[in-house]
């Protein structure tokens, strides 16, 4: 098997992306074309063969008492010897319109009665595609796992009945397997509850140690900074001036600083990170920067140097990062030694253990991913104890920040630099495509470029016969890989697309980012990892499909991936929905650009447990849990979290969780 997982326990934590629907049959007359789903009835005729340029076709006619349905299955003629007339079958497929007929290909067959016993209501996990692994191999695979395993229940039990959370054994088991959906919301609620809780607490853990820690260096405000500021090509907002201010109070202090800085996208939140940076090179200290991948590494290392060239200061920069080569890896912990450099910007490897800091007084971390947590204790093991600043662009309402950065003060840039251009939003439905693509590849011919989100990576596939019904099918969600050829036919050849999405390694995304920063693909089709903190200003059109499916915050994020330049730039929502909330909610969009208001909208208008929401914290790593769709979850465990902790700091009372706490603070450790 090729899962990556080595374990049982990965293979039972392995949650399904999807589930099949097993619906109510439906009256034939109500089927609609283009949707999936289930139909009974009864074969008035035989079955009939076919032959058609070279195919074996089974052709089938269902009939009920409001209609008839055709069926038929290519290269499968065994199947004609199972269908019988007059007994009454289920089928299930989706459904299609030919010459003002409606039919299935392929269906799934089931004798009516077992249907309606064995599968009415249920559930069947789909699970993430892995090659050489089916799905139903899959499932087995984990039915039996969670047969062979047992966890111990870790959570306090009046905790549990206090927020009325389930059994973990039984919530493992009702993610992989529900009953119905009622049941897999339940699950699902435990599930996300724990990750949420541990999350906290073991933020809550660090917090209590922090509180305790002493500053190694105090950064003292120097004068020559004052200088590089007037210089600067513009005068900072008044919201980065009090950021600032913060952040210098903090360091010259005599207590670590923990600090979050929080800004709408193009806020401007680099300059002050490199001020505060800057201000620790003056004190003779050295700085880092780390950035979550090496683009966005590289483009803050350009940033600062261009700064740095245009300033008299004496302070010197250096990039290091994963795929430097060895020789140039340790050339660069040698200059970090040596203190031959102060500003330190790269991506994790700025963490290895050959890396050795000489006074390192402050640790910057863009676009942060589980807050840093693992990353600070990590560093603490470094020696020393540096001042922390965490960089977010994602403006998280503040009642939520509170919590999820519970160990951190914070800093908010709330005012964009005034003088920037609008970019045109429309909302539109799908029969509005061809002209989005024909707009987007006359925006390529005038020599910009484009990226076109879509929530899905690949086509659900649950088996390997007839076209099953499943939560995405049912939405009609598209894929970016069906979708790059669909858009590819309709592009000039001499046009170039690429992809990128979550699956693919960082090395894989890396290299497409960069064919796309200098222009060697045009278009890019992306899943909403495109997200975090890219700057491409010659990109021009964001185009994103099933914008209904996607929280605001996380909308106005992909805006903000245009607008970067001196191009006007635009942004087509893709509405697929009827619904009435679904035009709402993006008309808010429409026509408000500041994020944290957007934000709060969000919260108000997504209902709790949403499973089928796409997952929108984007950077924040919670499995299966979402910040937005499962606020209410979030505030639960930040209270639990803290009557847990106010009477027992140590969990001594409760050694299960304890150790539960350090198995989870170690697999976080070792995936940061
Ligand atoms: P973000 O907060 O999204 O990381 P950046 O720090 O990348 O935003 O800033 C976006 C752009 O705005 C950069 O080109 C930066 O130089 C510019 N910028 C930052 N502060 C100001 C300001 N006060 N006035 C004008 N432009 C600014
Ligand atoms: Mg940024």
């Amino acid at each position: 098997m090729r899962l990556g997982i080595s374990d049982i326990d990965g293979l039972v934590h392995n949650f399904p992306r999807d589930y099949e629907v097993f619906g109510k049959p439906l009256p034939l007359f109500s089927l609609a074309p283009g949707k999936a789903g289930a139909a009974e009835g009864i074969l008035t005729k035989e079955a009939s063969l076919n032959f058609y340029k070279g195919m074996r076709i089974v052709n089938a006619y269902l009939s009920d008492m409001t209609g008839r349905l055709q069926l038929s299955w290519y290269n499968m003629p065994y199947i004609k010897n199972s269908l019988h007339t007059g007994v009454p079958y289920v089928f299930r497929g989706r459904v299609y319109e030919k010459n003002g007929r409606l039919l299935m290909y392929q269906p799934r067959v089931y004798a009516a009665e077992a249907y309606h016993r064995d599968y009415e209501g249920k559930l069947l996990p789909v699970y993430p595609l892995t090659r050489g692994v089916t799905n139903p191999l899959l499932q087995k695979t984990v039915r039996e796992a969670l047969k062979s395993r047992q966890e111990e229940e870790y959570l306090p039990e009046q905790l549990r009945k206090e927020y009325g959370l389930r059994e973990i054994n039984g919530a493992l088991r009702s993610i992989h397997f529900p009953e119905d959906e009622e049941d897999l919301l339940a699950a699902r609620r435990r599930l996300c509850f724990d990750e949420f809780f541990l999350f906290l607490l073991l933020a809550e853990g660090l917090r209590r140690e922090r509180e305790r820690e002493q500053a190694e260096y105090r950064i003292k405000p120097d004068l020559r900074l004052l200088k590089f500021m007037a210089d600067l090509p513009f005068s900072l907002t008044e919201a980065q001036q009090k950021a600032f201010r913060e952040i210098t109070g903090d360091m010259a202090a005599g207590h670590v600083m923990n600090r979050l800085l929080e800004g709408d996208v193009g806020s401007g939140k680099t300059i002050v990170a490199l001020l505060a940076m800057l201000s620790v090179a003056l004190n003779g200290c050295q700085a880092v920067l780390m950035a979550p991948t090496e683009v966005l590494a590289r483009q803050h290392y350009d940033t600062v140097v261009r700064f740095l060239n245009q300033s008299e200061l004496p302070v010197s920069a250096l990039l290091l990062t994963g795929s430097m080569t060895q020789q140039q890896k340790r050339k660069a912990y040698e200059r970090i030694r040596n203190h031959e450099a102060d500003l330190i910007i790269g991506t994790h490897a700025v963490f290895q253990e050959q890396v050795e800091y000489h006074r390192l007084g402050l640790v910057v971390t863009d676009e942060q991913h589980r807050f840093g947590v693992a990353q600070r204790e990590r560093l603490a093991e470094k020696g020393g104890s540096p001042h922390v600043l965490v960089m977010s662009a994602t403006p998280i309402p503040r009642t939520l920040a509170i919590i999820l950065y519970g160990d951190l003060d914070i800093s908010v840039i709330d005012v964009l630099p005034s003088g920037r251009q609008q970019i045109k939003n429309c909302v539109v439905g799908p029969s509005y495509r061809n002209t989005a693509w024909k707009f987007i590849a006359d925006e390529v011919k005038k020599g910009r470029q484009a990226y076109v989100v879509c929530p899905m990576i690949e086509k659900t596939q649950a088996g390997e016969e007839g076209d099953p019904e499943t939560l995405s099918d049912i939405f009609q969600l598209e894929n970016v890989q069906d979708y790059r050829k669909k858009l590819e036919q309709f592009l000039p050849d001499t046009v170039r697309t690429g992809v990128l999405h979550g699956r693919m390694s960082t090395e894989e995304k890396d290299r497409v980012m960069t064919e796309f920063k200098e222009g060697r693909i045009q278009v890019l089709i992306t899943t909403t990892v495109v997200e975090v903190g890219v700057d491409v200003p010659n990109a021009t059109v964001m185009m994103i499909e099933n914008a209904e499916r996607f929280g605001l915050a996380q909308l106005h994020q992909l805006r903000g991936r245009v607008g970067r330049g001196k191009h006007q730039s635009y942004c087509i929502m893709l509405n697929t929905s009827d619904s009435e909330t679904a035009r709402k909610r993006l008309d808010i969009l429409n026509h408000s650009n500041d994020g944290f208001f957007i934000a709060n909208q969000d919260l108000k208008l997504r209902g709790p447990g949403d499973i089928f929401g796409i997952r929108q914290s984007g950077s924040l790593e919670f499995h299966l849990a979402d910040i937005y769709n499962d606020a209410e979850l979030l505030q639960l465990a930040g209270k639990a979290v803290r009557k847990l902790t106010a009477a027992d700091p140590e969990l001594k009372e409760h050694p299960k969780l304890r150790e539960k706490l350090q198995k989870y603070a170690e697999t976080s450790r070792m995936s940061a």
